[in-house]
């Protein structure tokens, strides 16, 4: 029996949590947010739900839709409706691609690491931000942001964002293996990561519209993405719109810091300019979530020695930087597959 240490409850930390659910090892999962999902992310209010980092779970091969039938069919949403395209100059089209099931489920896109937690006896130790990390004895301690000490782990798997983690790589003291430790961070740091800013705009009455999305095919436009959270059964009450947009990294990184309301106008003002609707204009509650590092640019290098070396000595990475593509079902599996590994070697 082992004790395993996950830092990040996002769908990469309970992927590898779910993998290891009937073993008896022990796992610990230490998440600084108050929730798990990560960027898979939902929120409440005013009577709605919405899904404002990760949009859906696409049905990309029969091992997801099998696991998403596991975790439980109950409450769980098909995206009704096409994602349609628009070019830089706002253009919309109808999409020739082949459409795909859209999943996610009534009480929201944070269900996918609920589920998979749930079917653990993992402990989720929620609000504690991983600061440090140190090897000794051949085991790992992770030190988090109130000075309380975490382990000591047999093998610790981290999970936040690249450029989060690089930073935590940064800050581990481990003294026969200083360079595998900075060959790791140097190759994890090299992992880039875009930034998106998303608005959420509330409409008091129903948009007739033949698409469920729009995505800006050209990347030219300072809108990237315009969902209709309304489509999601559960998500708004009949008669309301809710828009989800995710603004291009240009935009995104120019605005991070603007103050809501002025980020919602410009938000709003280009999307009734796309959608022709100009009471779009005029949203009557507005939100938003920036998210620094919200899709990876590229990929860590499985063949990296040092990742090869750092697994030798019990520390691992996963997440969608790794698996090399921003998808919550990657993300997933690069979880699972790790997890499984650590099941059998352990
Ligand atoms: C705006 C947006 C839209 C997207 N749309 C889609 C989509 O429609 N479909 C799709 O498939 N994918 C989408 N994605 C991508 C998808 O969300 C990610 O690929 C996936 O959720 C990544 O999961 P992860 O576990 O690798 O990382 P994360 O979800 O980032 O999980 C890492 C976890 O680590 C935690 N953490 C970080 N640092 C620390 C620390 N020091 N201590 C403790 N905990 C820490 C974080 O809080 C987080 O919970 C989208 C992403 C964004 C941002």
């Amino acid at each position: 029996m082992a004790d395993i240490g996950i830092i990040g409850a996002g769908l990469a930390g309970s992927g590898a949590a779910y993998a290891l659910r009937d073993t008896d090892h022990d796992v610990t999962l230490l998440e600084k947010s108050r929730g798990v999902g990560g960027r898979a992310a939902t929120r409440r209010g005013n009577d709605c739900r919405y899904d404002h980092g990760a949009n859906y779970v696409k049905d990309a091969d029969d091992r997801t839709v099998g696991l998403l039938e596991d975790l439980g069919t109950d409450g769980l949403v098909d995206i009704d409706g096409p994602v349609w395209t628009f070019d830089e100059s706002g253009d919309i089209a109808a999409s020739d691609r082949q459409e795909e099931h859209k999943y996610t489920w009534e009480a929201g896109i944070t269900q996918f690491a609920k589920r998979l937690l749930a079917a653990t006896d993992a402990a989720v130790r929620k609000t504690t931000r991983a600061e440090s990390l140190a090897r000794t004895d051949g085991t790992w301690t992770v030190t988090d942001t109130d000075g309380d000490d975490h382990g000591p782990f047999d093998a610790l798997l981290l999970t936040p964002p690249a450029p989060q983690t690089a930073d935590l790589l940064a800050a581990t003291e481990w003294a026969d293996g200083e360079d595998t430790l900075t060959a790791l961070h140097d190759a994890v740091d090299a992992v880039e990561f875009r930034t998106i800013r998303t608005l959420v705009l509330h409409y008091d009455f129903p948009l007739d519209v033949p698409w469920y999305a729009v995505v800006n095919a050209d990347k030219a436009h300072e809108v990237g993405w315009i969902a209709r959270e309304e489509c999601k059964r559960g998500h708004v009450p009949e008669g309301e719109s809710l828009l989800i947009a995710q603004m291009s990294p240009a935009w995104s990184t120019a605005h991070y810091d603007d103050p809501l309301e002025e980020a919602a106008d410009a938000a709003a003002a280009q999307i009734a300019d796309v959608v022709g609707d100009d009471r779009l204009t005029d949203p009557d509650w507005v939100d938003d979530q920036g998210w620094r590092y919200a899709l990876p640019d590229d990929a860590l290098s499985p063949e990296a020695d040092a990742v090869a070396d750092a697994r030798d000595a019990g520390l691992f990475v996963a997440g969608d930087w790794v698996a090399g593509e921003a998808r919550a079902h990657e993300a997933v599996w690069d979880g699972i597959e790790l997890g499984e590994t650590l099941a059998e070697s352990l």
